[in-house]
């Protein structure tokens, strides 16, 4: 049985990207191999914002503060707030997750996987979670991954096997890749790799959706959209405004989606801001 280190577990309408507006169960993993500490600052600089949160007054994570700049989900991978998270067996990960179903089974919501970073040493675990016999019948499920983790060879071969036909259904799986532009503070070299999207291409419905706020950040989509390409990427592309809370989202969400439209690329909203507050659990 594998275990699973989880930060957040909560069911929700999907806020961004291709499944906006479905009911959603999100399961958010503990850990990232990044900061974006560089969100929402002032070109060059980082925050501090989410080290000034002293973790010895928090039990749990909906009792958190929330940041407008930096990582808006910095409690699911800052080890100072690694209390928050247990590490679950796959079978009561499987409990937990059909439990926030409305009707306790699987009809027309959608699992989301995210982080942190989901596809960091997780891989091995989701094979046991997603063939528990409580996942019967869920067709849909999102990798929401900052783009940089390759797959394994065994979790590859082993989504490519789940996602044939089964007696009554056919579970279809998505990366939606969160690249990171340099306005989120990370390297690009480290940032930006066209060879590990490309790969889960081979394994299911993959797209790009960079985090702008900017014409100077929508530019950088676009070219580095363009890298990925040139790469072999034939996915959709997206732009989302930056704005983990509401007065930096409503200050941005229009000019994003007029750049999206200039550009002729997608736009994704953040549901989750204006509907719940972004809230933890959200
Ligand atoms: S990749 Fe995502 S979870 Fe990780 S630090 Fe950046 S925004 Fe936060």
């Amino acid at each position: 049985m594998s275990k699973l280190k989880i930060a957040e577990l909560f069911y929700s309408i999907q806020g961004e990207g291709r499944y906006m507006g479905v009911p959603s169960v999100f399961l958010r993993t503990f850990g990232c191999n990044f900061k974006c500490a560089g969100f929402g600052m002032p070109k060059g600089q980082l925050s501090e914002e989410a080290n000034a949160v002293d973790p010895s007054n928090y039990t749990e994570y909906n009792q958190l503060p929330l940041v407008s700049t930096g990582c808006d989900s910095y409690a699911s991978w800052d080890p100072r707030f690694k209390h928050l998270s247990p590490m679950l067996e796959s079978d009561a990960v499987a409990d937990a997750i059909v439990n926030t179903l409305p009707f306790k089974e699987w009809r027309d919501e959608h699992l989301v996987i995210t982080g942190g970073e989901p596809l960091l040493g997780w891989q091995r675990a989701y094979p046991d979670l997603l063939r528990h016999p409580k996942m019967r019948g869920l067709k849909e499920i999102t990798f929401e991954t900052n783009g940089t983790q390759k797959l394994t060879p065994e979790f590859k071969n082993w989504l490519i096997e789940w996602q044939m036909p089964h007696v009554d259904f056919t579970p279809e799986v998505t990366f939606s890749v969160s690249a990171k532009l340099s306005c989120s503070g990370e390297e690009r070299h480290e940032a930006i790799r066209p060879d590990v999207v490309c790969e889960y291409e081979e394994v299911g419905y993959t797209y790009l959706k960079f985090v702008v706020a900017t014409e100077e950040d929508a530019e950088e989509a676009i070219e580095t959209a363009d890298i990925y390409r040139a790469e072999g990427f034939t996915g959709p592309v997206y732009l989302m405004p930056v704005g983990g809370v509401e007065s930096v989202y409503t200050l941005n969400n229009r000019r994003v989606a007029e750049l999206a439209m200039k550009n002729g690329l997608r736009y994704s909203d953040r549901l989750q801001v204006p509907l719940f507050k972004n809230e933890w659990g959200t």
